[in-house]
C-alpha cells in the first residue's frame, strides 16, 4: 500500500494532511505527495503484474481496492538502432507510450487520480483536457462507475472527442483555448466537488507519471540514461519523470550519481513554445502564450501550470529546452514511423524533432545514452499529417493495370 506521509507545499515546504487539498494556504504553492517508502527490492517489483501498479507502494493509494486499473504502463522500451544511427547515435531508445489502453501516457496520471478519487469517495470526476486526458479519464471514469465531465477546446481532433464520448463522458466542447477550457473546469470542480484531475487533484493526478522513470530504470536492467528527452505541455509530465528517478535513488534502487548526471531535455512545438522561450532569454519567468498555433494540439498549453517547475528541472538537470516547426513535427513522426515502425502523434513528433535537431548541434552527443519519450499515437490525430502523405490513385482490379502502375 502506498503511506501518505502528507502533502508538502513545493514552495513553502508547509505540510497538510492528505485531504482533498491542492494548493497551500500560506503562499498558493503547489502541493507534492510525501510517502513513508519501505524497504523494497528490485527483485520484487520484477515479478509483479505487468502494469504501472506493480510501484503500487510508490503511489498515493492506500488501499489497493481502490486501484481502478486498465493494465495501463509497462510499455515497451525499444531499441531505437535504426533511428538512433539515422540521427549519429550509438545507444538510443524510444519509451512508446502510444500503445498504452486508451492510446496515451495520460492513462497513467489519469488512472491514479481517478483511483483516489475513488478513494476520497468522490462522486463525479472531469478534466480540462488539450485532448489525450479526455479519454484517459473517461474511460478511468467508466470503469470505475463514476460520472465523467470533459472541458476542453472544440477544435479537438475528431478522433479523440469521438473516443473520449464513446467512453460516455459529458464533452463540454469550449469555443477558445485550454486556459479557457480550464479556467471553467476548475471553478466548476471546485463549486460542484468534482474531482478535476489535472486540477484539484493534481498531487495525485502528477504521480501517475513518475512511473515512466521506474519503468525505464527497470527496462535498462536499473540504470540511469544520460539523456531524456520529454515533451512539455503543462510540464507536469516532465516534473513528474524527474521526481520519479530521485525517489529511485532514494530508495537505493538506482545510483544516486547517475540520476544527479542526467541531461533532461524540454522539448516543444514553435507554435506554443512558453518554457523554450524563457530558456532561451535565460529568464525564470514564463511568458503565456495567448492564441497557441501548432500542429502539436496536445502541447498547445500557453499557460503551462508547471512551466516554471520545467525551467528549475533544467537548471538543476544541465538540461535543454528546444522547440520544433510543424514541418519539423511532420518529418519527425515521418522518420520515427519509417525507421522504428512506430506511428506518433505529434507530440511524439516534437521529441524526435528536437532530439534531432540537438545531435546536429552537438549539444547531445553520439555516445549518450538517450531516451526518447513518444507520448501518443498517431491514429489520434491523422488530420496532422494526412495532406503530407502521398495521393492515392484507385485502379481497375486488374492485374495488368497494377502491374504496369507498380513498375
Ligand atoms: C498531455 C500530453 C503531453 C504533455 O504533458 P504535460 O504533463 O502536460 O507536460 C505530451 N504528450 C502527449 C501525447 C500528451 O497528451
Ligand atoms: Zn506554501
Amino acid at each position: 500500500m502506498g503511506v501518505i506521509r502528507s502533502l508538502k507545499c513545493r514552495e513553502c515546504g508547509k505540510e497538510y494532511r492528505p485531504q482533498f487539498r491542492y494548493v497551500c494556504e500560506e503562499c498558493f504553492g503547489p502541493l507534492d505527495v510525501t510517502y513513508e517508502f519501505p524497504d523494497i527490492k528490485r527483485e520484487t517489483f520484477e515479478s509483479r503484474e505487468k502494469t504501472y501498479w506493480r510501484y503500487f507502494e510508490l503511489l498515493p493509494i492506500a488501499s489497493k481496492s481502490n486501484i481502478v486499473s486498465l493494465n495501463a504502463g509497462l510499455t515497451p522500451l525499444q531499441h531505437a538502432d535504426k533511428l538512433g544511427s539515422k540521427l549519429g547515435l550509438k545507444e538510443m531508445y524510444v519509451k512508446n507510450d502510444s500503445v498504452n489502453p486508451t492510446f496515451s501516457f495520460k492513462d497513467r496520471p489519469a488512472g491514479v487520480a481517478v483511483s483516489r478519487a475513488r478513494e476520497v469517495g468522490l462522486k463525479a470526476v472531469g478534466c480540462a483536457s488539450t485532448g489525450n486526458l479526455a479519454s484517459a479519464t473517461a474511460a478511468h471514469a467508466a470503469k470505475a462507475g463514476l460520472p465523467c465531465y470533459i472541458f476542453a477546446p472544440s477544435d479537438m481532433e475528431h478522433a479523440k472527442i469521438a473516443q473520449a464520448l464513446s467512453y460516455g463522458a459529458e464533452f463540454v466542447a469550449v469555443e477558445g483555448t485550454y486556459d479557457d477550457a480550464n479556467r471553467i473546469a476548475s471553478v466548476i470542480g471546485d463549486s460542484k466537488g468534482f474531482g478535476i484531475v489535472n486540477i484539484n487533484m493534481r498531487p495525485y493526478y502528477v504521480e501517475g507519471s513518475k512511473t515512466l522513470a521506474y519503468e525505464v530504470a527497470e527496462q535498462l536492467g536499473w540504470q540511469v540514461p544520460d539523456t531524456l528527452v520529454i515533451p512539455v505541455g503543462s510540464g507536469a509530465m516532465l516534473n513528474a519523470i524527474c521526481k520519479g528517478f530521485e525517489e529511485l535513488y532514494s530508495l537505493g534502487l538506482v545510483q544516486e550519481d547517475d540520476v544527479k548526471n542526467m541531461k533532461i531535455v524540454a522539448a516543444q512545438p514553435h507554435g506554443c513554445s512558453p518554457v523554450v522561450d524563457a530558456f532561451k532569454r535565460n529568464s525564470d519567468e514564463v511568458v503565456p502564450v495567448e492564441r497557441p498555433e501548432t500542429v502539436a494540439k496536445s502541447l498547445a498549453i500557453g499557460d503551462p501550470g508547471d512551466g516554471m517547475y520545467v525551467l528549475r528541472r533544467l537548471k538543476q538537470y544541465n538540461g535543454i529546452a528546444e522547440e520544433a516547426t510543424d514541418d519539423e513535427i511532420i518529418n519527425g513522426i515521418l522518420t520515427l514511423a519509417k525507421t522504428e515502425g512506430i506511428f506518433t502523434e505529434p507530440a511524439g513528433g516534437v521529441s524526435v524533432a528536437v532530439l534531432r535537431k540537438l545531435v546536429e548541434e552537438g549539444k547531445i552527443g553520439q555516445d549518450e545514452k538517450v531516451v526518447c519519450y513518444v507520448t501518443g499515437n498517431g491514429l489520434k490525430a491523422t488530420e496532422a499529417i494526412v495532406g503530407m502523405l502521398p495521393k492515392l490513385q484507385a485502379v481497375k482490379p486488374d492485374i495488368e493495370a497494377v502491374s504496369a502502375m507498380i513498375g
